[in-house]
């Protein structure tokens, strides 16, 4: 956790948006509009469990309007408090900004640790928190939409959504009130994994510029690369079985709340997420060296350091000792103001939280989509699609079955190239282009602007830019 001497959360993104602004030429006071957040409701609730009255806070936070709805998940756990809620508020109106997702941005957050209640109890206190907020439209379809964060996810949207449509019985769109819900209950394909998925589109596209690798001091491609993973939650566990799945990366450290675990050689990263689902930690795991400190990996010899848990987990008290020489910032904000200076002065190279973690919202922004179209993405054009690529194949048999020419066509070409693509392929194909073309407008700021020597401001100046616009349209 952060230490006192450092800012809180939410004057660390306030820092941070101040450090870019300098660099911008914003017409006066648009500048304070921007960054303050615009309204925080405190709920407080009670719901009668095991024979007593128990009080739950809740918050939803909106920190700007400029588009709506204003999209943001919705966190459990019990160290939630308003200022990290404006915070997180505060990331998701830059981060929709800066990947064109049309919203302005909120969060929410439940003081609660959900594993100290069984299912049904959970049940009865999220429909509760969620008829608190929607009663104040605070969770609605074209002004406000949650979606899972720390702690929550599909079950806890399907209750939400389920408790918006009971209380607006003729809302056609109800469904679209809240993202990441469960396929059978308005979902989309790909949501589950979209935030670690985003964040392998993200270093893919970092690797396709030798330049920025040569900037991290790294060389080459993904392949072989050595990564640490902070946090095996659902985003952790994504990205990490992605990039070793698929990219050839080698998981070398894993760090979870009781420890982390260490191979050189590569850690399975199934082995050690199916060990954590049946024992609640990463202890007595076989599939590497156990490290009682976990932290301590943070500052391991490493490619590239994935920190995907909670915010000002690279503080000042460790970011002189960070050896890797690129962080992607899976988790929002897990790098402090302070530690941010101290790696930056390093030559660290960090991809920020608001374009790395933008996978989630960018998918959800699909759902949306998908909730208020009332159809699933592909529907209409799959078999036309086939039947168009069945032409050209015909007429390629029809060729290769020609003597003379000689030709033949590759084995499992035909069935690779008839496919129609599914929502799933939409999706990702979707989420790929958004990371790709979020990506090169913060590297052309980055690489063209003498001003600018980092990601994270080149993020903010793309994201304040689209919203000072969006401000300036409305003529404020
Ligand atoms: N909670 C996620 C985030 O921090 C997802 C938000 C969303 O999908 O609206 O980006």
């Amino acid at each position: 956790m952060a230490q006192p001497q450092e800012p809180t959360f939410r004057q660390s993104v306030d820092l941070m948006f101040n450090r870019a602004v300098g660099l911008m030429d914003l017409s006066p006071g648009l500048e304070e509009k921007i960054r303050v957040c615009n309204s925080t409701y405190t709920v407080r609730f009670g719901v009668r469990l095991r024979g007593a009255i128990h009080t739950f806070t809740g918050y939803r936070s909106v920190h700007s309007e400029h588009m709506e709805p204003v999209k943001g998940g919705i966190r459990y756990a019990t160290s939630v408090n308003q200022d990290e809620v404006e915070a997180l508020a505060a990331l998701m109106t830059y981060k929709c900004a800066l990947v064109e997702a049309p919203f302005g941005g909120s969060k929410g957050g439940l003081c609660i640790d959900p594993r100290e209640y069984q299912e049904h109890e959970l049940e009865l206190i999220t429909r509760r928190f969620a008829y608190e907020l929607i009663k104040r439209d605070l969770i609605n379809p074209s002004q406000n939409v949650p979606a899972p964060d720390m702690g929550s996810g599909e079950r806890e949207m399907a209750w939400i959504a389920d408790q918006y449509a009971r209380m607006h019985t003729t809302d056609i769109n109800a469904r679209a009130c809240v993202t990441g819900k469960p396929l059978n209950a308005g979902g989309i394909a790909g949501r589950v994994e979209a935030t670690g998925r985003g964040v392998q589109y993200a270093l893919r596209e970092f690797f396709r510029h030798k330049e920025d690798v040569a900037a991290a001091n790294l060389e080459g491609k993904l392949d072989g690369k050595r990564v640490v993973v902070q946090g095996l939650g659902n985003v952790g566990y994504h990205a990490a079985h992605f990039l070793s799945a698929e990219d050839g990366a080698k998981v070398t450290g894993i760090i979870e709340r009781d420890g982390g675990l260490w191979n050189d050689d590569g850690l399975d990263v199934e082995e050690v997420f199916q060990w954590i689902r049946a024992n609640g930690g990463v202890t007595g795991c076989p599939a590497g060296r156990f490290v009682p400190e976990g932290a301590k990996l943070l500052e391991a010899e490493c490619d590239i350091l994935i920190p995907a848990a909670m915010e000002g987990v690279i503080n000042l008290t460790n970011a002189a000792n960070i050896k890797a020489p690129l962080i992607i910032e899976a988790a929002n904000g897990p790098v402090t103001a302070g530690a941010d200076e101290v790696l930056r002065q390093k030559g660290c190279v960090i991809i920020p939280d608001m374009y790395a973690n933008a996978g989630g919202v960018t998918v959800s922004y699909f759902e949306w989509v998908k909730n208020l179209s009332h159809i699933r993405f592909g529907r209409m054009q799959r078999r036309q699609e086939e039947g168009r690529h069945q032409i050209l194949i015909d007429e390629l048999e029809r060729l290769s079955s020609d003597k003379e020419l000689g030709w033949t066509l590759s084995p499992g070409f035909k069935e690779k190239y008839l496919r129609g693509a599914d929502e799933l392929e939409l999706v990702r194909s979707g989420l790929d282009d958004t990371m790709r073309i979020a990506y090169q407008s913060m590297r052309e700021v980055w690489h063209s602007r003498q001003d600018v020597t980092d990601l994270r401001v080149a993020a903010y100046l793309v994201a304040i830019g689209k919203v000072a616009a969006s401000y300036r349209a409305k003529g404020i």
